[in-house]
């Protein structure tokens, strides 16, 4: 059997107690032969993440101020750990080597990578696994970029004779040994990588949730977890606003058909959401929508031209937005009409410029803004094949006084976006659960 990787984030390992659950979730099943850890995360709300105290340190040793009451904060954290947990580790050197490391040349991603370095020795300690340095296998390239090919043959040939290791997520090493790290939250990434490379038949991606949502929590009340959903569909969710994963952290795994498991460290009996490449769309008996996302300040500028070339005239638009460089959104097109959708952060001030610029580029007898707009997007694999849905979906939200200002069909039919106004948006995520969603 392929084995199965696990990942655990921080909240995971935050405690003694959280790291009972997780060798209790790993001896389960002994398929799951490969730990990915993160550095010990928030014990309760308020608290402060290893990795966050961790560049606290490296600041105060570059601004040349005392760094030895935090780096004591941190020795207590894995301290404790070791102590609830008798662990026979002694990290005694692995924190002399810190010190010496931030009395001489601190190195920002170095330091930061200590907390899963240390963190996933214990754990390897505790489960009686190999612990595996990810520095010998996650490799980036001199300019920082990561080398996907050099690692999935590294971590191949590292983990081959190993049959059950923990391994540091978050960080890898630069051709001359540099310490190098993902962006935050970049264990998820080194977890995929991982899959990939031993080629697993399951990635879970263990967390303090149990799954992704199918709408935002502090809009709608207890909004239920998506039990399956497929790579393409996430992507329209993150896209549209539903952050659950890193971004990088998926290619990987939805590359060689892998399917991820989002599960609950503290609920195991929990299904999670599972995230598969392919559902048979038309005949699965899944709900008609499968989340709802979106995100608020967008700017809508609609051109009309009597008689219009449209290619030629959206041509000319597209560069002006291309020069400004603001992203697009959305293209809603009329037949002597278009209308594009921006971010309006992005623009900020220069709007006005653009907008005297299109009027100089495209000639339109019409040019018009609207700012404060919202895009939600009801997300859905098997939309395409319920007739009438848009309609439904569009006479809901007229009914609860919502007014539409733009219609886009996302790709592949997996989704329709409505543009409305920011002061509708929570009404129109809330409509949309309480009518599509059950
Ligand atoms: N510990 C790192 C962070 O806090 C990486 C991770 O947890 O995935 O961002």
């Amino acid at each position: 059997m392929n084995p199965i990787v696990v990942k655990f984030g921080g909240s995971s390992l935050a405690t003694a107690g959280q790291f009972e659950k997780v060798a209790a979730i790993i001896r389960e099943n002994p398929g799951r032969r490969y730990v990915v850890a993160s550095a010990p995360g928030k014990r309760f709300s308020g608290d402060t993440k290893v990795t966050d105290l961790l560049y606290r340190c490296y600041d105060a040793a570059c601004a040349g101020q005392d760094f030895a009451p935090v780096l004591d904060e941190i020795r207590q954290r894995f301290a404790d750990i070791i102590s609830e947990l008798q662990l026979q580790v002694d990290l005694a050197p692995d924190f002399a080597a810190i010190e010496a490391h931030l009395r001489t040349s601190p190195q920002r991603d170095y330091m930061a990578s200590r907390g899963e370095y240390l963190n996933s020795k214990l754990l390897a300690a505790y489960l009686g696994f190999a612990f595996v340095d990810a520095a010998q296998m996650v490799l980036f390239r001199a300019d920082g970029s990561f080398d996907a090919e050099a690692t999935n043959t590294a971590i191949g040939h590292a983990l081959v004779s190993i049959d059950r290791a923990v391994i540091p997520g978050f960080y890898g090493a630069m051709p001359d040994g540099t310490i190098h790290t993902f962006s935050r939250g970049g264990s998820d990434v080194t977890g995929s990588i991982v899959a990939r490379a031993v080629g697993a038949e399951l990635y879970e991606n263990w967390t303090d949730v149990s799954g992704i949502l199918m709408a935002d929590p502090r809009i709608v009340d207890n909004p239920e977890p998506i039990k399956k959903i497929t790579y393409a569909e996430l992507r329209e969710l993150a896209f549209m606003g539903a952050t659950v994963l890193h971004e990088e952290s998926v290619q990987p795994v939805r590359e060689k058909g892998i399917p991820l498991n989002i599960r609950n460290t503290n609920r195991p009996q929990d299904p999670g959401t599972m995230i598969v490449g392919n559902i048979d769309r038309e005949n699965s008996d899944d709900r008609f929508i499968t989340g709802i996302a979106g995100r608020k300040n967008f700017t809508i500028i609609t051109l009309q031209k009597h008689d219009m070339h449209t290619s030629h005239t959206l041509r000319q638009a597209l560069e002006v937005f291309e020069r400004y460089h603001a992203p697009i959104e959305h293209i809603a097109l009329g037949l002597d009409s278009f209308a594009l959708v921006t971010s309006s952060a992005g623009l900020g001030e220069s709007i006005y410029q653009l907008m005297g610029d299109l009027q100089k580029a495209c000639h339109p007898d019409d040019i018009n803004q609207q700012d404060d707009i919202a895009l939600v997007a009801a997300v859905g694999r098997k939309m395409p094949f319920r007739p009438g849905t848009s309609g439904k979906l569009f006479k809901a939200l007229g009914d609860a006084g919502v007014n539409i200002r733009t219609i886009a069909q996302g790709t592949d039919e997996l989704s329709i976006i409505v543009g409305i106004d920011n002061k509708d948006y929570e009404t129109a995520i809330r409509v949309l659960y309480d009518g599509f969603a059950g």
